[in-house]
């Protein structure tokens, strides 16, 4: 007799990796056969789980996918523990101590300055390593008047080899920082000209994450290195480059895990926060603000229960939310609660949700994805 599985906590979101394929395939179209794909893994995966994606963008073998980008060392040691073989760039998140490890694990690091140059040269035998640029973004990269004696010291080290350059320029996704962004590429694009011109090759030349790639058809050069577009999150898009990206945060649901009746409250002293309806009934559901719902409950908040919308009843507690279902008389003990989603002829969308919740698409990933149980779902071509 095999013991059933425990049960699990009913409460989760639902991701679907048959997206991350079918959003690279767009990709491809997009930016053409010349150009290589580097997919940023970075805040796992916005929250979708960096292993599961990742392994998806293995799976997928699309064309032209050079490997995958991690901001965290640990994050990038877990994928190739789960088996992902690409090549990893890690954006600066380790010390020149952490050489020897990396060329064993196939991580090629970013360095932006001569003391890294020369420090990394010490440590390692040898280790492929990008230069990243600073076009104005003012974090990591060499800025466009070192960039070439900083590529000339890589060229120059006998244990360092130069894989490739990208820069990372700044991006608000709104009219009013294009010029900044189009500052940077174009600051970048300069210092690209200058490396070639002291006769360095750059194998992989990369400016372009999500919102560029979008934006500044320019800066395709030989390399872009989105992650949220890979994951459905649309930018704004200049002509010819809309394409219909799918998301692949695709559900938030839980289950009811008590119901009640406050129709006749007795005599408990009312509360200041729960304005009691006529014939009121209450649910409950094992969600809340330590699993990345909004600490203070939204006034705008609703879920959908049997097809029918419900608001959702402040304070928000840590792991629980209260679902007023006087409008859904039949509700019941175990009923499927949705915050993102379809129910019956009901649908919750992220937009909606993420206006629900006083935020924008992608702080909401992270919000629910990186705190919940998360299931992995394959829609196919819908
Ligand atoms: C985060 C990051 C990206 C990807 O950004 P998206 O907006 O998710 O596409 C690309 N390149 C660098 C250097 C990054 O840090």
């Amino acid at each position: 007799m095999t013991e059933p599985l425990p049960p699990k906590r009913p409460t989760w979101c639902e991701i679907d990796l048959s997206v991350v394929k079918d959003n690279l395939v767009l990709l491809r179209d997009l930016v053409g056969g010349g150009v290589a794909i580097f997919v940023c893994l970075k805040g796992d995966a916005s929250g979708c789980g960096d292993v599961a994606v990742g392994r998806a963008v293995q799976d997928a073998a699309v064309d032209g996918v050079a490997g995958l980008a991690f901001g965290n060392l640990d994050r990038a040691v877990a994928a190739r523990d789960a088996g992902i073989g690409l090549p990893i760039l890690l954006y600066p998140t380790c010390l020149p101590e952490a050489a020897p490890f990396l060329e064993r694990h196939g991580f090629m690091p970013t360095l932006s300055t001569l003391e890294e140059v020369a420090a990394w040269s010490r440590h390692a035998t040898s280790l492929q390593v990008y230069l990243k640029l600073d076009g104005g973004g003012f974090r990591a990269g060499a800025l466009p008047h070192h960039a070439a004696a900083v590529a000339q010291a890589i060229a120059g080290s006998a244990t360092l080899k130069l894989a490739g350059v990208y820069g990372h320029p700044m991006t608000s996704y709104g009219p009013v920082d294009a010029g900044y962004t189009d500052a940077q590429v174009t600051s970048c694009l300069a210092a690209f000209d200058a490396i070639a011109k002291a006769g360095i090759e750059a194998p992989i030349r990369m400016l372009s994450s999500s919102a560029i790639i979008l934006s500044n058809p320019e800066a395709d050069l030989n390399a872009v290195d989105p992650g949220r577009l890979v994951l459905g999150h649309g930018f704004p898009a200049v002509a010819g480059r809309e394409r219909p990206w799918r998301h692949a945060l695709v559900g938030l649901r839980s289950r009811l895990v008590m119901v009640k009746s406050l129709a006749d409250p007795g005599d408990v002293m009312p509360a200041p926060f729960l304005p009691l309806r006529p014939g009121m009934r209450l649910g409950l559901i094992p969600y809340g603000w330590s699993d990345g719902f909004p600490r203070r409950m939204p006034a705008a908040a609703t879920a959908l229960v049997r097809g029918r919308r419900v608001r959702l009843l402040g304070p928000t507690h840590s792991e629980l939310i209260r679902v007023d279902l006087t409008d859904a008389p039949d509700a019941q003990l175990g009923d499927e609660v949705v915050l993102l989603g379809r129910s019956g002829g009901e649908e919750i969308t992220l937009p909606d949700l993420s206006r629900q919740w006083g935020t924008d698409v992608s702080a909401l990933y992270p919000m629910v994805g990186k705190s919940i149980r998360r299931e992995y779902v394959q829609s196919g071509n819908r």
